[in-house]
């Protein structure tokens, strides 16, 4: 329902915290956050990220010879989500503080599919851990595409449809090049999320924002449209990815809007946005003048 990415200098859970609080009057049943930190801390972190809607996922994703990166030393994706108010959320990020790393995403739910509850919220964890995303909207062919993972032995541990992102995400980017040519592929010819983003994107059916971050890659938040809003919110030194501007609006009133079938990357200093071809592509910035 409500979607709000950060990428910057500033602790990104405060600015994501405060985003989906913006964008409460939305309506939703649960909210999550998820936050790309270099803090090596074992455990805790992942305990706290995990929540009781991670327990249960971690347990099916172990059973499914996955790593949910519960004890990754370096890097990891810390997440907390909670079904109900976005104060639920808060009262645990309270007592129990995410990194002050400056790249997350976060989300307020409105079920469609799978039951508000813990598991059921965003973000959604690859299983491999590398890769946390939020999703407006319904992925139509969600059993298809949740049949080839199990092909490939990647079971869903959620009822959801926007797992599958999450996993496919995770699939491009472990397949290491981008068999598309030179969509997507890094300097070095490795696929990055963009290019995972826009792979996965032109597989899914159904009205979609998607916004997502990959652990290997700290520095970069990724959106993708389709029918369903988003907008980028063009700061100095920070951007901010969001499905309605209420979202940012406390930080900038500087913002592009996305066109139809486009991927977007923010970075601390830039934004970049293609088709889901891998075309360059036009946006139209704006400012938002209306009063708060
Ligand atoms: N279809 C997704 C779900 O049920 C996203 C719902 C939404 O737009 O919040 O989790």
């Amino acid at each position: 329902c409500g979607i709000v990415g950060y990428v910057g200098p500033a602790p990104a859970a405060d600015i994501i915290l405060a985003g989906l609080k913006r964008l409460e009057y939305r309506g939703y049943d649960s909210a999550g956050i998820a936050v790309v930190t270099s803090d090596s801390g074992t455990g805790s972190g992942t305990d706290s990220g995990t929540g009781s809607g991670t327990d249960s996922g971690t347990g099916s994703g172990t059973d499914s010879g996955t790593d949910r990166a519960a004890d990754r030393p370096g890097r990891r994706i810390e997440l907390v989500k909670r079904a109900g108010k976005i104060a639920n959320l808060a009262e645990v990020l309270q007592s129990e503080p995410m990194p002050a790393d400056g790249v997350g995403i976060g989300h307020t739910r409105w079920a469609t599919h799978g039951v508000p509850n813990d598991l059921n919220a965003h973000p959604h964890l690859s299983y491999d851990g590398r890769v946390a995303v939020v999703h407006n909207g319904i992925l139509e062919n969600h059993a298809l595409l949740r049949a080839g993972l199990a092909e490939a032995g990647i079971t869903t541990v959620s009822d959801t449809d926007t797992e599958v992102a999450a996993h496919l995400l995770a699939q491009e980017l472990a397949s290491g090049q981008d068999g598309a040519g030179a969509d997507g592929a890094g300097a070095d010819g490795a696929v990055d999320l963009a290019g995972a983003m826009r792979a996965v994107c032109n597989r899914l059916d159904g009205a979609f924002t998607l916004v997502a971050v990959d652990r290997d890659d700290p520095r970069v938040v990724v959106g993708a449209r389709r029918n369903s809003p988003l907008v980028v919110g063009v700061g100095d030194g920070e951007n901010y990815l969001a499905s309605d501007v209420a979202a940012f609006i406390d930080h900038t009133r500087d913002a592009i809007e996305l066109g139809q079938d486009q991927v977007v990357e923010i970075r601390a200093d830039g934004v970049r946005v293609t088709g889901f071809d891998g075309a360059p592509a036009t946006t139209t910035a704006y400012h938002v003048d209306w009063d708060t």
